[in-house]
């Protein structure tokens, strides 16, 4: 086991693992916020890193079936939602390839560029 080698995607408003900090992506990957995961609200991202994904699992949601992975946070194994792999429905392929965070579990925060800016 070698040492886990973290990514920062940088930016202003970072999307961040609620646990244990981790950033896991920024505003700029941000496509939807109307979503709904197992805990309430939930956002869409185009691109999170620092993420591990589980096996493929075939799930009925509202939208139509969908194959979709969990999402864990490469640092704690956190829980943080899931990725769509797949969509069966047409209407919901913009989805495919892209991260859902469950709002509960990540927290927001200023981005780096900001800091000391005060
Ligand atoms: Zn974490």
């Amino acid at each position: 086991m070698g040492k886990t080698f973290l990514q920062h995607p940088g930016g202003v408003r970072l999307y961040s693992c609620a646990k244990c900090d981790t950033v896991l992506t920024n505003k700029s990957q941000l496509i939807s916020m109307r979503f709904t995961g197992a805990t309430g609200r939930a956002f869409l991202f185009n691109k999170v890193v620092n993420i591990t994904f589980s096996e493929v699992q075939d799930r009925m949601m509202l939208t139509g079936r969908h194959m979709v992975r969990d999402v864990s946070c490469k640092k704690c194994d956190a829980k943080l939602g899931w990725m769509y792999e797949y969509a069966v429905v047409e209407s919901q392929r913009y989805k495919e390839g892209r991260v859902i965070l469950e709002r509960a579990l990540v927290s927001e925060g200023d981005g780096i560029d900001e800091i000391g800016l005060n």
